[in-house]
């Protein structure tokens, strides 16, 4: 009999802006579990975008990060900073769709007059405020090579969207309540994350994205990009986002959960993952 293909494509998606923790690694250690449990294949994308924070040096340190803990992918690594031309072809679909329009205001402007959003879930941005729009009526600039404004989606408010998570079952959200407008290309010429993220999902083939629980909200935000540009969105499952002993959430600032200070320190991986078990 011939074995069955399978057509899963997972994908471990780190930020160049630090060191690799503990919590990287429950995350990427899930996400090549389900691909192998699925039979199917794990890629690794750069997401080099952040020209401000990110760091060669830190490629190199996460792909020896990476490897040291038994993660390994199938294909070469991708970066994202080598594909901003078919970011910018998803910009222009979305300006041609109508979806998008320029913003001028600063960061101060939005969160002076921004409400908090609906849930206030961690680390989420500030509600756009809607009377930032432009009135009905403008007409839209055409799109200037570089982009020197910030671009937005226009989210539908009071949209209701869903979306079914793997590890905890069905997730809602309201477009304008929940979130808002949102950033798909900046004003320093770079594409935001949210668009180079469904992008590149869609690009690599991916079936099922695997990360932080931080980025729920945003899943929304993509399933809303997904449609306006015609791709069939993958499945999504979040991960449980990890503590340190005072109950903060790891960020790249922890150094000391670094799986490299663990390493230094005579860690193994299969020392931290014995841990997670019992834990
Ligand atoms: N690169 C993003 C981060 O490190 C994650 C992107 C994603 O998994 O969608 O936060």
């Amino acid at each position: 009999m011939v074995p069955s293909v399978s057509t899963y494509r997972g994908r471990l998606a780190p930020s160049p802006t630090g060191l690799l923790h503990l919590g990287h690694a429950r995350t990427f250690w899930t996400a090549q579990a389900r691909t192998h449990a699925a039979g199917g294949q794990l890629l690794l994308r750069n997401d080099d975008l952040d020209t401000a924070r990110c760091r060669p040096e830190f490629v190199t340190a996460m792909l020896e990060d990476l490897r040291w803990f038994g993660l390994h992918w199938n294909e070469p690594m991708v970066s994202q900073s080598a594909r901003i031309p078919l970011y910018r072809a998803a910009l222009a679909r979305l300006h041609a769709a109508g979806c998008i329009y320029p913003c001028a205001r600063s960061r101060r402007d939005v969160l002076a007059a921004a409400s908090a959003p609906h849930d206030g879930e961690e680390n989420d941005e500030p509600l756009y405020p809607p009377q930032f729009r432009p009135p009905a009526g403008t007409p839209r600039p055409a799109l200037t090579d570089p982009i020197a404004v910030n671009w937005r989606l226009r989210v539908p408010d009071g949209e209701s969207l869903s979306f079914m998570d793997g590890r905890t079952g069905p997730q809602h959200a309201v477009a304008g309540k929940d979130f808002g407008d949102f950033l798909v290309w900046r004003k320093d010429d770079a594409p935001s994350y949210q668009l180079a993220c469904v992008v590149d999902d869609a690009a690599m083939g991916i079936t099922e994205v695997v990360r932080g629980a931080d980025l729920r909200l945003s899943t929304f935000r993509q399933l809303l990009l997904y449609r306006a540009l015609g791709f069939a969105a993958p499945a999504f499952y979040h991960c449980e986002l990890m503590a340190d002993e005072k109950g903060v959430r790891l960020a790249k600032r922890h150094d000391a959960l670094a799986l490299r200070t663990l390493h230094e320190q005579g860690w193994t991986p299969e020392g931290i993952r014995a841990g997670w078990a019992s834990g």
